[in-house]
């Protein structure tokens, strides 16, 4: 299956409400990861584009866009959920192609982006200022109101999921963004714009420019009209990024990388945790920014659980993304080669099991079998490093506190998982450890669209999600009133 069947044009970039090609007249190739073929172009977004996009932006702070009372947005935010959810199956054809995730996987995004949408379009109307007591003869109180316009650079891995915790927050405060997918994933982003153009979102208040990172992100995280970014992707553009923006004196949300960690203490109930420990590393093919490659485990128990979770490797079967097996292709040749160069020097370790590519897999597709990995050291490059791929390491600690060090011992510090039956042992564990979110007795929650996610150390700064989104995009003002 390699035919593209759209309901928009993917050539074009969605700027000011119109759908333009770009100015440039370049186009990118589209690549099926399962199969490695070409199957369409996007446009090549340059600076230029950026430049159209940011200015339309702020002609539509300056027009309707800027004047849609926060109920309003939240009727058309709740209508883009709708559409969504209607065309549920069809978007995740479209990621399923365009970036190799397994069709459940897929559907599972684009599910969770109308979560988004419903989520933030009932929350428009609900952020609120205060009044503060001050002195006599004084009125006192607070405004939340939008940067203005909010640049959004994203990676590849859930472009519709991070669009939704995303994009979707900055325009419930009344933002106007300007969205720079990942060269590899534009389709679910210029699907989101035309969406967005039916559910009557108005003029500027959304705009996509697709293109490359060093080319259409660098024009956008330098623009001088550019108000607020959010950016998710790597360590190393999450430095470029800030430094960008410190440049421009703007605020910047940094959803970095991970290296997250599942403590397994001796008295876990295991057959609830192995599920969660296999799944949370062979998720969309271990490219995940939460994903746990660390399984640190009580010695007692490291070889049952080593054991167990060897077991489900070897069951794991790897193949195209339209076929729906556990694990698809990595989303390129090039992520390919990035894991593949981690697992050609194990540092000491070595490999437990496996999983399967399946026979007749196409030759052209990126597959790579999901590794798990013993005997590593706390602080080899395969504990430390973030490798965005189906690998975990297993690692034994003797005592509570060594299981904490070695947790808290990477430069990361996104998400951690706690399995024990000891609840005063969970809390404390969970306030020991440094990250965005903890888990006791789960992981990931099931992505919890309304709990707040970001994280600390080189995992970045800034959260996303729930709330909290809400005031990271938007500024409060306070104001004092003297009338006697
Ligand atoms: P990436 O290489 O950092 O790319 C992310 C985005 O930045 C892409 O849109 C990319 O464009 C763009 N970009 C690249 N160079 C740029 C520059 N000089 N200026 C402005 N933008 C630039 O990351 P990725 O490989 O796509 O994604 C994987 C990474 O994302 C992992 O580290 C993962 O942990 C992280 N991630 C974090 C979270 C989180 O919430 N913490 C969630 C998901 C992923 P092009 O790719 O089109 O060139
Ligand atoms: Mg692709």
């Amino acid at each position: 299956m390699t035919k593209l069947d759209l309901f928009f044009d993917p050539t074009r970039c969605f700027i000011g409400g119109k759908w333009v090609a770009p100015a440039g007249g370049e186009y990118l190739p589209i690549e099926n990861p399962s199969t490695g073929e070409t199957i369409g172009e996007i446009a090549r977004g340059q600076a230029a584009d950026v430049e159209a996009a940011v200015a339309a932006a702020q002609a539509g702070l300056a027009g309707a866009w800027g004047k849609t009372p926060a109920f309003e947005r939240g009727r058309i935010l709740t209508r883009m959920g709708q559409a969504v959810l209607a065309r549920v199956d069809e978007l995740a054809r479209i990621e399923a192609m365009d970036v190799g995730k397994p069709l459940k996987q897929a559907r599972a995004d684009a599910v969770a982006l109308a979560r988004y949408l419903e989520f933030y379009g009932g929350a428009c109307d609900k952020i609120m200022g205060e009044t503060i007591p001050y002195l006599d003869g004084y009125t006192v109180y607070t405004l939340r109101e939008p940067h203005g316009v909010t640049g959004h650079i994203i990676p590849w891995n859930y472009p519709m999921q991070i669009i939704g915790r995303s994009v979707t927050a900055a325009l419930a405060m009344g933002n106007a963004a300007v969205l720079k997918p990942a060269e590899e994933a534009c389709l679910t982003a210029i699907a989101f714009a035309k969406i967005a153009e039916e559910a009557g979102l108005p003029a500027g208040a959304l705009n996509v420019v697709p293109g490359l990172g060093e080319e259409a992100g660098a024009a956008l995280t330098a623009h001088p009209g550019v108000n607020h970014i959010s950016f998710t992707g790597s360590l190393a553009v999450g430095e470029l990024i800030q430094r960008a923006a410190a440049k421009n004196v703007i605020p910047v949300t940094l959803e970095l990388g991970g290296k997250s960690p599942q403590l397994v203490f001796e008295d876990a109930d295991l057959d609830r945790a192995l599920p969660f420990l296999v799944n949370a590393g062979i998720q969309n093919a271990g490219q995940t920014c939460s994903a746990s490659s660390r399984i640190l485990v009580h010695r007692s128990i490291h070889d049952q659980v080593l054991e167990r979770m060897a077991e489900r490797y070897r069951a794991l079967r790897v193949g195209p993304a339209i076929d729906d097996l556990d694990v698809g292709p990595l989303v390129s040749g090039r992520q390919q080669e990035i894991v593949g160069e981690f697992l050609s020097d194990l540092g000491g370790g070595e490999i437990a099991a496996r999983g399967e590519v399946v026979s007749g897999a196409p030759t052209g597709g990126h597959y790579l079998a999901p590794a798990l990995v013993s005997g590593v050291k706390p602080d080899n490059r395969l504990a430390q490093d973030e490798i965005f791929g189906p690998v975990q390491v297993v690692i034994p600690f003797d005592d509570e506190a060594e299981a904490v060090a070695t947790a808290n011992g990477t430069e990361f510090g996104l998400v951690a998982g706690v399995w024990s039956r000891d609840g005063g042992r969970t809390m404390r564990v969970a306030k020991a450890i440094r990250t965005g979110q903890v888990f006791l007795n789960n992981y990931g929650a099931g992505g919890g669209v309304e709990l707040p996610f970001g994280g600390v150390g080189k995992s970045g700064h800034g959260r996303e999600k729930g709330f909290e989104a809400l005031y990271g995009f938007s500024v409060l003002k306070t104001v004092a009133a003297w009338h006697g």
